[in-house]
């Protein structure tokens, strides 16, 4: 056993010191500097009501366009961020700058009723969102309502001091969604306790709809429970029309997906939601 062990231990060894290794050397300093080469940018998709269209928020998704690099996907920089500890800053960058962008879609005449934004388990396990969070809407003026932050179950379920730190953002008056709904470990008395207003359900339980009835079922027994626990429910990833009837059918109307638009920049935004009230 012991030999084996020092078998890995050597290919652990072996395999950090071998290409990819640098490359995420290589990627984390490019990262650490990204900000300040304005290379870090948000991208809004949107959230809609199924029945009748309307615009009801929008969520803010981060990107990366290195020069050196090329464009960059959350699902690997993020990470990269929270293993270096830059996910600090990195979180409080976005977070500022989509408050900041709800303020400029007021003033270009487009009143978006509220914006998501992603926070990362190790934004959140630190403690202290609370004061970050209020010093960004104090600096740039957006209601508290008007802010609504994702966390998901893991995150929650990870975190010791998590229903202290929830109860912390709630009293500032910001909403809390529950990401990525159903693929976590949540226990419903956890739940209970947890003053969060909306669920998020997953976009896996959502692709399959009317092709497979297991799936249907979670998406509908999550329906339920957010109907039964008096909050609203979205579903992620809608694609398709016969996706959208399914949710509306079993008393979701609320979505956002492909279907209803792929994140954009600001100004597509404005462009498309613009002027109309
Ligand atoms: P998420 O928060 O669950 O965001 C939804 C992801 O699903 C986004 O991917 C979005 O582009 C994608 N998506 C939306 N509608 C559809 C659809 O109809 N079909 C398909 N196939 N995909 C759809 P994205 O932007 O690549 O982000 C991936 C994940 O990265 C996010 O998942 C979130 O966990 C994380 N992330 C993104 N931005 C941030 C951020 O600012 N901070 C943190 N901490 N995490 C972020
Ligand atoms: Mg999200
Ligand atoms: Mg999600
Ligand atoms: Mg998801």
């Amino acid at each position: 056993q012991a030999k084996a062990r020092g078998r890995n231990g050597y290919q652990f060894y072996a395999a950090s010191m071998s290409g990819d290794g640098v490359e995420r050397l290589r990627m984390e300093g490019l990262l650490r500097r990204a900000i300040d080469k304005n290379e870090i940018y948000l991208a809004y998709q949107p959230q809609v009501e199924i029945d009748t269209g309307r615009l009801t928020g929008v969520e803010a998704l981060v990107r990366w366009h290195s020069a050196e690099l090329g464009q960059i996907g959350p699902c690997q920089f993020i990470p990269l961020a929270e293993d270096t500890g830059f996910i600090g800053q990195l979180g409080q960058w976005v977070l500022q700058e989509a408050c900041r962008q709800m303020v400029a879609w007021e003033a270009q005449g487009l009143t978006m009723p509220k914006i998501a934004v992603n926070l990362s388990v190790r934004q959140f396990e630190r403690g202290g969102m609370a004061a970050i969070v209020t010093e960004v809407l104090e600096s740039t003026g957006l209601a508290p309502h008007r802010l609504q932050l994702e966390v998901t179950e893991s995150i929650i379920m990870n975190t010791g001091d998590a229903l202290q730190y929830v109860k912390d953002l709630h009293a500032i008056g910001v909403g809390l969604a529950i990401d990525d709904f159903g693929t976590g470990y949540s226990s419903l008395a956890y739940l209970k306790q947890l003053p969060v207003q909306t669920l998020k359900i997953d976009r896996s339980f959502i692709k399959d709809i009317s092709q497979g009835p297991d799936d249907e079922a979670i998406a509908v027994a999550i329906i339920q429970l957010g109907k039964s626990m008096n909050l609203s429910v979205i579903a992620e990833g809608v694609e398709r029309a016969d996706q959208a009837a399914f949710l509306l059918r079993h008393g979701c109307n609320l979505a956002q997906g492909y279907l209803y638009g792929k994140p954009v920049a600001a100004g597509e935004i404005l462009a498309r939601w613009g002027g109309q009230g």
